[in-house]
């Protein structure tokens, strides 16, 4: 479904990813790993359009999309949905209206399954907050109402960046049974995300990145017994740890 080939992007002269090779194929949760500053964040917005990679194609679907802001769907065939690490909710605006935004402009064939009733259905928390604005939210809130509204685009891939950060682990554990419920749906999702029991809860497949390269690639059995790449490429050292803690 999803293909990178020898994808190289840039911020301005800064060379960041080198040569990314990636595949996802259609039904699949594949994460994407890898500690700060390898290059995750810069993947997910190069499939997106919005950095052009300098070398190498991003093809979706048999298409090349490099450096194309789609991506709400090619012709009549839905697309990518990307829900960013910072959320992007709208804070004056209502959640309804933070999801509604999300169809403007998009054609009568792209309207498919996911309406607000649906939406309501499977995050019921929303239906409550519905008249709530987006800056009234909670953080779990705010996440659920970001994948909600990537919903109402109807795609075929999601993609999804750190969707568990600075939530409570009990939040954590309904977002992974919504994402569960995702791509029971039938929905190809790519997820970026620093909590393992998560990932390994949900993914087939693992990419592990460390500067701008894919170092490892497994299946979620193979990741699992793999002690030496999590050692290796994501678990934080000490130093590391005492660095964050005092941040
Ligand atoms: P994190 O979890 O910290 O976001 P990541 O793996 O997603 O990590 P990226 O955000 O892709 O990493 O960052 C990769 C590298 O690109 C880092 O060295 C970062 O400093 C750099 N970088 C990110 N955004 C920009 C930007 N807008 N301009 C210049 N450099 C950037």
């Amino acid at each position: 479904m999803l293909k990178l080939e020898g994808v190289h992007s840039y911020y301005g002269t800064s060379h960041i990813l080198h040569g990314i090779d990636l595949s996802i194929e259609q039904g699949e949760t594949v994460t994407l790993l890898g500690r700060n500053g390898a290059g995750k964040t810069t993947t997910m917005r190069t499939i997106m359009g919005l950095l052009t990679p300098k070398k190498g194609q991003v093809i979706f679907r048999g298409e090349v999309i490099s450096g194309r802001l789609l991506k709400v769907g090619i012709g009549d065939r839905k697309g990518i949905a990307y829900v960013p690490e910072e959320r992007a909710i709208f804070a004056h605006l209502s959640l309804v209206e933070n999801l509604e935004i999300a169809r403007v402009g998009m054609g009568d064939h792209l309207r498919g399954t996911w309406t607000i009733e649906k939406v309501f259905e499977k995050f019921p928390r929303l239906a409550d907050r519905k008249k709530h604005r987006g800056a009234n939210l909670s953080g779990g809130e705010q996440q659920m109402l970001a994948i909600a509204r990537a919903l109402m685009s109807n795609p075929a891939l999601l993609l999804l960046d750190e969707p568990s950060e600075g939530l409570a682990p009990i939040i954590v554990e309904q977002l992974q049974k919504t994402t569960c419920e995702i791509v029971a749906e039938g929905i190809t999702v790519l997820l970026v995300e620093q909590n393992l029991d998560m990932c390994t809860a949900l993914a087939n497949r693992h990419y592990v990145m460390d500067q701008g390269r894919i170092v490892y690639c497994g299946t979620n059995e193979e990741f699992m017994v793999n002690e030496e790449v999590r050692n290796r490429y994501l678990t934080l050292s000490a130093v590391e740890r005492t660095l964050e803690a005092e941040e």
